[in-house]
C-alpha cells in the first residue's frame, strides 16, 4: 500500500505505532530512515481523500429540486 518515495520498497509498520521503510532498516541501502506515524500517514492519506472529493461530494449532498432552482455554485466555479 506505502511505498519508500526513496527506494520504491516497502514502508511497512515497524512498531506497533510507526511505519517506515523496509530497505533502510533492513538492508542500509536506501537513506530514506523517516519513520512515521501509522495514524498520521492515514490522517494525511484521508485529509487528501477529503480535499480530492470536496467538489463531487458537495455535488452529491445538493439535492436535485435546489440545484433546478439555483445554480449550483456558479460564482464559487465560473466557466
Ligand atoms: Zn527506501
Amino acid at each position: 500500500m506505502t511505498k519508500c518515495a526513496c527506494c520504491g520498497g516497502g514502508y511497512p509498520a515497524i512498531s506497533q505505532t510507526h511505519i517506515g521503510c523496509s530497505t533502510a532498516r533492513n538492508k542500509g541501502t536506501c537513506d530514506n530512515r523517516v519513520n512515521i506515524r501509522g495514524d498520521e500517514l492515514e490522517a494525511r492519506v484521508l485529509n487528501a481523500l477529503k480535499t480530492r472529493l470536496v467538489d463531487p461530494s458537495l455535488a452529491l449532498r445538493s439535492p436535485a429540486n435546489q440545484a433546478t432552482r439555483r445554480p449550483p455554485d456558479s460564482r464559487r466555479h465560473p466557466r
